[in-house]
């Protein structure tokens, strides 16, 4: 699947019983062929209803957070969620995520990125399918594309005083990307 393939895959998915319930199927966005890819959890209401990534405030944090370490969002970063579609006020089912990932797995391949950042705790451990935390390297998949985990731009908005640590996670992804 190339990129227009992969879009519409997504936006007509049924793979999951969360096509029931979504308004939209939110694809990722940003450059196509890109060094890093930003993971979130899952599309927020406000990220549906733009039918955008990270959307709105927390979207404008996350390209300030990327800039913070010289990363232009138009052209370094592909973002996107580990689900497409949003659920209904609580985290994705481990058979949700399972059925996602082939979309993921491909804007992995196709955006050709070589570090990967997941933004919240649902991004990490679902991206990983298991036990994740802030503040190591962890490795994803058959190529260990090398993960470093933070808080969700959601979260810093509601709770500042965790910036410092996502500025050492930030700090930790790009000296590991060097
Ligand atoms: Fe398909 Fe993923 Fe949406 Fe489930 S969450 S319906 S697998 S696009």
């Amino acid at each position: 699947m190339d990129w227009p393939a992969l879009q519409a895959a997504v936006s007509s998915c049924t793979r999951c019983s969360l096509c029931e319930t979504r308004v939209a199927a939110v694809n990722g966005r940003g450059a196509e062929r890109a060094a890093w890819i930003a993971i979130a959890g899952a599309p927020a209401p406000a990220d549906e209803e733009a039918v955008q990534a990270v959307t709105g405030e927390a979207g404008q944090l996350l390209h300030n957070m990327l800039k913070a370490i010289e990363l232009k969002p138009e052209t370094d970063v592909y973002i996107t969620n580990v689900v497409k579609c949003r659920p209904p006020n609580r985290n994705p089912t481990g058979e949700e995520v399972l059925a996602c990932r082939p979309y993921l797995e491909r804007e992995l391949a196709l955006s050709g990125a070589t570090m990967a950042m997941a933004f919240g705790q649902f991004a990490a451990k679902g991206l990983m399918m298991g036990p994740a935390a802030r503040g190591k390297v962890m490795h994803y998949g058959a190529n260990q594309l090398p993960v470093v985990a933070t808080y969700h731009p959601d979260d810093l908005l509601g709770k500042p005083e965790d910036k410092a640590k996502a500025w050492a996670d930030l700090c930790l992804a790009k000296a590991s990307h060097g």
